[in-house]
């Protein structure tokens, strides 16, 4: 096995379950390994810490497991098992109104790197590692052994998210199991077409199941603004829970047209519904105070740490716009999903944004991710959704 020796004092984070080594912990590698290959960790004491997949970066090993235990076609399958019966635990699987779901969440499943999204019978896999990408095939073995005639077509979607600087043969999308054209998925008895062929992520945002439906429950008589609203997901449950009127705002027309048409399949014809291919902050500031409900969805304003400060002046100004123009008595349902962004600088922004405007501002309810994009306790950067539900007096 080809070895990575870190500095002296530099294994405290992995002896925590922290899975990942960074390329400054290491003094030397040996054996020169190939990106995406299987390697071992040990301390500059020569003790074995960890095993996980090599990459050039400054993330240099995703740990796979703590012990010296081979990484074959029955790890990923014992890994898998784990994922699986924790969704069941959930309530997720074969659930005939919902079967749309999370089943391997990188970290948070002790599979760093690797994510899959259920949609009925497909599985869209997703490798953010060079390893991930390596060993597909076999996962892809692993998880239909694992979940049996429940999975029936593999789409592997990893173009975007592998590191472009490694050299990796085979990047492109395209089934590894199955091939099926049908891509209607269902999220709490509701219906949407998923686009995994081109769509961003694995074609759809799983991880606001839990707060959409919360949202459902605020929507009755209201006049309701989706900002960001990609698929439509926050509109179509605001239809069902008795919105007055939804407006759906994406700046992608794409976008727009995936609203209309998942509107259309589950409320053909309803009158309340419009969507507007538009800039966000083009169309907060034309917009009238009509709206007592309004969503804030944006994606990820900053990727990298750098970035933060920008980052949270974008969000405070959002958010401000919103202050502004909601109705006395209106609900704001406001996200972050940046990952380098705290729960409290994103309470911090909101906080500022809330300040300029001079409006009385409640806290209702502080919203996370759902229980399928489980946090592993000891790798808590995999908390990343954070989303507070405010009163505007
Ligand atoms: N709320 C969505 C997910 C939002 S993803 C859901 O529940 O599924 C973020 C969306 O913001 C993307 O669809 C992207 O096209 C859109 N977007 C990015 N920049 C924008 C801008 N300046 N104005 C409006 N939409 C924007």
């Amino acid at each position: 096995m080809k070895s990575v020796f870190l500095k002296s004092g530099k294994e405290e984070s992995l002896k925590r379950f922290h899975p990942w080594v960074f390329s400054g912990a290491i003094a030397r590698v040996e054996g020169d390994p190939e990106e995406g290959e299987v390697v071992d960790v040990y301390t500059s004491g020569k003790e074995f810490v960890a095993r996980g997949h090599y990459q050039v970066g400054s993330i240099a090993v995703r740990v796979l497991t703590f012990v010296q235990e081979p990484v074959d076609r029955s790890f990923w399958v014992r890994r898998l098992t784990v994922a699986r019966d924790m969704r069941r635990a959930l309530g997720l699987v074969g659930n005939p109104q919902s079967d749309t779901y999370r089943l391997v969440h990188g970290e948070g499943d002790n599979l760093p790197g690797l994510i899959i999204d259920i949609y009925g019978h497909t599985a869209v896999m997703q490798a953010h590692s060079a390893g991930m990408h390596l060993d597909r095939m076999e996962v892809a073995d692993a998880l239909c052994e694992v979940m049996g005639d429940d999975v029936e077509h593999i789409y592997y979607k990893s173009e975007t998210t592998l590191p472009f600087k490694a050299d990796l043969m085979s990047t492109e999308n395209g089934f590894l199991k199955g091939g099926s054209p049908e891509n209607v998925a269902m999220e709490n008895g509701l219906r949407f077409h998923v686009d995994w062929l081109k769509g961003q992520k694995t074609g759809f945002f799983v991880d606001q199941r839990d707060n959409r439906a919360l949202l459902e429950r605020y929507s009755a008589g209201r006049h309701v603004l989706n900002m960001f609203c990609y698929t439509g997901g926050f509109s179509f449950y605001a239809l069902r829970g008795g919105a007055a009127l939804v407006h759906s705002v994406d700046s992608s027309s794409k976008a727009i047209d995936l609203t209309r048409q998942n509107v259309a399949l589950n409320f053909p014809g309803d009158t309340r519904h419009e969507a507007f291919a538009e800039d966000a902050f083009k169309f907060l500031d034309r917009m009238d105070n009509q709206y007592d409900l309004i969503v804030l969805d944006p994606p990820a304003f900053a990727k990298h740490r750098d970035a933060l400060r920008n980052a949270l002046r974008g969000y405070t100004k959002l958010n401000a716009k919103a202050f502004e123009k909601i109705r006395s008595g209106g609900i704001l349902f406001t996200f972050s999903c940046s990952q380098v962004v705290s729960k409290q600088d994103f309470r911090n922004a909101v906080f500022t944004a809330a300040a300029q405007s001079r409006r009385s501002v409640r806290i209702l309810h502080q919203l996370t991710q759902p229980a399928d994009h489980p946090v592993n306790i000891y790798h808590p950067e995999g908390e990343y959704l954070k989303g507070l539900v405010l009163y505007v007096e």
